[in-house]
């Protein structure tokens, strides 16, 4: 029987890391095994919907490069549609599926109308909370009539179908990564089915779905493990075969906690408008929660299709931290595409006010414009700094230097040096020749540093620190030559300009 795995995100509005990390390994796990990955969005939280939703996951899932294989997905113009044999995949569009279903375990005995109000439960929660007991459904309307619970749909009483658990019964299941799980009946709820609104829950719906899917191995969040039973013991009375589970373990933040929003950034969306690049997010999520069998660290996509394993997920909780990530980023960066990030990077210098803003783009990131002259200035830039940040949030730490004639010295020891006595011989002597070339570029600047240190004996350090000084007011940064084919010309000669001017 071949792989089929799925990603069954409820559309919120933003894709959490966790998420990611959920459809990569379900991903890794389809391609490792020459299995499929569908994509199957369960909307049936009719009170949680944003709209646009799901076109945003698909967007930023599509951006890591975790795309599905089959159900929902987008077109090549960003377009949502669903592909496969066995949709819709999207739970809203499936009513009479669960309708026809629910009925099944209904004619069989194993589900029951229940018309209990929410005060009632209230009440009755309340009271087993007083006597220490775990609060669950009493069991009131178990046992109505077939003819009490007609007269009661007609009288246009509002109900919900629950599950009929038997008493003192044992489910069992086998977690690959958490081994064997028993949990008792006794224990569990009556767990509603079917909602007032005719809507079936989550728990219903995703087994049926599962199951009419052809899903042979479930793998999600650990949240989900405690209402694993319930799913299996509803494979039971469907009389289905059951599917393999792995519940993956928790992320944490570095202090151990649940990662959530509180913490900062969670959502892949967060880290896309930072400029992260994808192949680094998407290989340092693959590492919480999962470890290779040595110890590395960087991986490709077809790396990790590789390697990845489902025996080397651990079981105790995934720590996030965001230094790492960072770290990963800065990998990536130097061969990372100059265009994607310089367009994460204009809204850090419109901030910084380094560049103006022409109004604000029409796609889905809202995104501020630029004039196409500054964009591809900032992509010249990037160029050159990108191997010195590690991401691109940190831009405006390198990016003032290439904007502004006047020059402004970082720190005390920037005016120290500019104020050594070789300076002024090695400030003419660059403006002469950056003035003459006639070609100025990366290549030929080095060679105007070349050229300076032969005929006036200015060397190592001074040369160095002093030109960059002269044209960028830092002591360290990104390669001279390089900043200077971006500067171009007029702007190196009057940077020079303004530094001796500063000159004490
Ligand atoms: N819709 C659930 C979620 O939002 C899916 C859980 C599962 O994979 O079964 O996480």
């Amino acid at each position: 029987m071949s792989v089929r795995v799925r990603f069954a995100p409820s559309p919120t509005g933003f894709v959490h890391i966790g998420s990611l990390r959920t459809a990569l390994y379900n991903y890794l796990f389809a391609k490792r095994n020459g299995g499929t990955y569908v994509l199957r969005v369960e909307d049936t939280d009719r009170t949680r919907l944003v709209d646009g939703a799901i076109e945003n996951m698909l967007q930023a899932m599509r951006w890591a490069g975790v795309e599905s294989d089959e159900g929902v997905v987008l077109d090549k113009d960003g377009n949502v549609t669903q592909k496969g044999e066995f949709g819709p995949y999207i739970q809203s569009e499936r009513l009479d599926i669960y309708k026809e279903h629910i009925q099944t375990l209904l004619d069989e005995g194993k589900a029951y109308h229940c018309f209990c109000s929410k005060e009632r439960l209230d009440q009755v929660r309340e009271e087993q909370k007083a006597k220490g007991l775990t609060p669950k459904y009493d069991g009131h309307c178990r046992h109505l009539s077939k003819e009490e619970v007609q007269k009661k749909i007609d009288a246009g009483e509002s109900y919900v179908i629950r599950l009929k658990l038997p008493e003192n019964y044992v489910i069992k299941f086998h977690d690959l990564v958490r081994g064997d799980m028993e949990f008792n009946t006794d224990d569990q709820d009556d767990q509603v089915l079917i909602k007032a609104d005719g809507f079936p829950t989550y728990h219903f719906a995703v087994v049926v779905d599962d199951h009419l899917m052809k899903i042979t191995h479930i793998i999600r969040g650990e949240e989900w493990v405690s209402s694993t039973p319930k799913h299996v013991y509803l494979y039971e009375a469907f009389g289905w075969d059951k599917p393999e589970f792995v519940h993956l373990p928790n992320i944490l933040n570095t202090e151990k906690k649940k990662l959530s929003k509180r913490h900062g950034d969670v959502a892949v969306e967060d880290f896309k408008r930072k400029g992260y690049i994808p192949e680094a997010l998407v290989n340092y999520v693959a590492l919480v929660g999962w470890s290779p069998e040595d110890n590395q660290e960087i991986f490709s996509m077809k790396e990790l299709d590789e390697k990845f394993s489902i025996e080397r997920v651990s079981k105790s909780g995934g720590v996030f931290d965001v230094e790492k990530l960072k770290w990963v980023n800065q990998h990536y960066m130097k061969d990372a595409d100059d265009e994607y990030l310089a367009k994460a990077a204009i809204p850090y210098l419109v901030d910084a006010g380094l560049v103006d803003t022409i109004g604000v783009n029409e796609g889905s990131d809202g995104e501020a414009e630029v004039k196409d002259e500054d964009f591809e200035y900032i992509k010249k830039m990037i160029h050159v700094i990108k191997n010195k940040i590690q991401v691109i949030d940190e831009i405006n730490d390198l990016a003032p230097i290439f904007f502004g004639e006047e020059l402004k010295l970082e720190s005390e020891d920037a005016r120290e040096f500019l104020n050594m006595e070789h300076i002024p011989l090695l400030a003419q002597a660059l403006k002469d020749k950056i003035e003459q070339a006639e070609q100025f570029n990366s290549e030929n600047n080095q060679k105007i540093l070349k050229s300076i240190q032969k005929e006036h004996g200015i060397k190592g350090k001074n040369l160095f620190m002093g030109t960059r000084v002269l044209l960028t007011g830092m002591m360290h940064g990104p390669e001279i030559p390089d900043t200077m084919e971006v500067l171009g010309k007029e702007l190196c000669v009057k940077r020079i300009e303004s530094a001796i001017s500063q000159r004490g």
